[in-house]
């Protein structure tokens, strides 16, 4: 009996990101899945009745994308129920939008909002005056936009019960006027906790709003998986589950629950007994157990090897390493895939020691634990990593010298050198490790991968030529790599390569079209094609229906 295909894509630039890098013309689709890829000629085979058929017209087609970093329930909430800070440009500027938020809601019991950059407020933060002016009576909470410094007011401290005698927090830093000593309105990493555990968290329904809001702007940009990382939070994690049973999920997440550094190896029956309750989700499962090790560079949080050139400190480690070290033994033993937080390269090393001593206690297996972000790392290193077949996953967004961030904060608080040599790319690549890209939105807001890929590939801030601006150049890499690490590297991190992630018969329809055939754009204008078709195990979820038109 013949098999015929739901849906046939005729006379594309099919990039299978197989093996073999090879290309076709046709890809056939059947119950979500593959059903054949290759000549135009031989998918006819498969062209019954009932099939739906896309004359692609010479348009590229490629593997569904992954994210395999993005905070979606949070991002998402945040944009639909909270302060946008994103533009402004100064305190005052924050603070007025923080004015017209109440203004709008003179009833709010609390003030959340987010995205201020951190040139705002360089040194101790931006202070809580500004914001005193305009809410004296009701606590504000502004989250800087990578989330790793809060902007709180006075009746903020007061909640938390932050005075001139609370001392910082394991991991955290509440910010002081150097006259006076008193808080002076930002807290970094943990000290955030004093403030936040005293904050309302989203409802079940906030999240779903805000997942949904953002599946439908992943699906435009041609994203089909996802991790999330560090769920703590028990109405997201409903959230999720929900959406699952009410078939609303269009990505498939694999997502990550956060391990506490206050909780260290008690917490392992906890978390393995949470997995159990997620494992069961065809598009929602949490496989993984997220890490935190040091904070931010522009917090002066992350940790280095040698001081901040701005301060005398190398920063902060979120966890003590011993029992970092028996805590990760332990989830490995558990079969968790790690996925940890470092940005400086004192951190990366601890990470590493710890991974190292997990697999030391036990039998081999296919752990592939993460590191993320990797902002400074050891170029020794970088020979550990793959000898511990540890996944790299990078931000390409950030391969750049953005104009406040650069200039303002990262040559004056690492130096020039320290400056220069940020986010590895190409020499992850070159020592065989697996690089999976991610965005960390809503750290990044624009989180369309192909956005990331040009910056992969160019290093350089979109729009510009200026040679001198060009990020660490060396560490440029290839399209093709840019694109596996936004596909099959993706699928390989998330235990997914088995079913998705390059274009091959038997594997899950995840596909995209764009517009243009991206290797034949350009370098700096990659970020201009457009996706005018996303399929997710065959189903269309999102559609230019100008551009590309189905008939049966
Ligand atoms: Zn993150």
């Amino acid at each position: 009996m013949a098999v015929y295909a739901d849906l046939i894509l005729y006379n594309g630039k099919v990039y299978t990101v197989d093996k073999d890098k090879s290309w076709a013309e046709a890809v056939a689709v059947a119950g979500g899945d593959i059903l054949f890829v290759g000549a135009n000629e031989e998918a006819k085979a498969y062209e019954g009745e009932q099939t739906k058929v896309i004359d692609l017209e010479g348009r590229m087609v490629l593997p569904g994308f992954f994210d395999s970093h993005a905070h979606v329930s949070m991002g998402g909430a945040e944009a639909l129920f909270t302060v946008d800070l994103n533009d402004c440009e100064s305190q005052q500027e924050a603070a007025d939008a923080v004015k017209k938020f109440l203004d709008d809601k003179p009833d709010a019991e609390v003030i959340t909002g987010v995205g201020w950059g951190n040139a705002i407020g360089t040194g101790i933060g931006p202070r809580k005056e500004i914001l005193d002016e305009i809410a004296p009576h009701v606590p504000v909470c502004l989250y800087s936009e990578d989330h790793h410094s809060l902007w709180v007011n006075s009746k903020a401290l007061e909640l938390a019960g932050i005075t001139n005698e609370t001392e910082n927090p394991k991991g955290g830093v509440i910010e002081r006027d150097p006259a006076t000593g008193e808080a002076s309105g930002t807290l970094r990493e943990s000290a955030m906790n004093l403030v936040t555990n005293h904050i309302p968290e989203y409802t079940v329904e906030q999240y779903k709003k805000g997942i949904l809001a953002y599946q439908k702007m992943a699906a435009a940009c041609g994203i089909t998986s996802v991790h999330e990382p560090f769920m703590r939070n028990g109405n997201a994690l409903d959230a999720y589950n929900e959406l699952e049973k009410e078939g609303k999920l269009t990505i498939r997440f694999r997502n990550s629950l956060f391990v506490d550094p206050e909780k260290g190896i008690d917490q392992v029956e906890e978390l393995v007994a949470e997995r159990e309750k997620h494992s069961q989700g065809t598009y929602f499962q949490t496989n993984s157990a997220k890490f935190f090790i040091d904070g931010v560079v522009e917090g002066a949080t992350a940790y280095l090897e040698e001081p901040y050139e701005h301060i005398d400190s190398h920063g902060e480690l979120v966890w003590d390493p011993e029992s970092y070290k028996e805590t990760a033994a332990r989830l490995h033993k558990e079969r968790f895939t790690i996925h940890i937080h470092s940005i400086g390269d004192a951190s990366t090393r601890i990470a590493l020691d710890g991974l190292e001593y997990a697999e030391e206690q036990d039998e081999p297996f296919d752990s592939r634990h993460a590191i993320t972000h990797l902002q400074l790392v050891n170029p020794e290193d970088i020979g550990r990593m793959k000898k511990l077949n540890v996944v790299a996953v990078p931000n390409p967004y950030w391969f750049m010298k953005e104009p406040n961030y650069y200039f303002d904060i990262e040559e004056p608080y690492l130096g020039k050198e320290r400056a220069e040599r940020q986010y590895p790319m190409q020499s992850l690549i070159d020592a065989g490790i697996i690089a999976a890209s991610a965005s960390d939105y809503p750290v990044t807001m624009n989180f369309h991968p192909l956005n990331g890929i040009q910056l992969g590939v160019t290093r350089l801030e979109p729009g510009k030529t200026d040679e001198d601006l060009i990020s660490n150049p060396g560490e440029r890499t290839s399209l093709a790599n840019m694109i596996e690490s936004f596909t099959i590297n993706g699928a390989y991190s998330l235990k997914l390569d088995h079913l998705t992630g390059s274009i091959e018969k038997g594997k899950k329809a995840d596909l995209i079209v764009l517009d243009q055939n991206l290797f034949e754009m350009p370098e700096g204008k990659i970020n201009q094609a457009k996706v005018l078709l996303t399929l997710f195990e065959g189903k269309e979820v999102y559609r230019e229906e100008e551009a590309i038109s189905v008939s049966s």
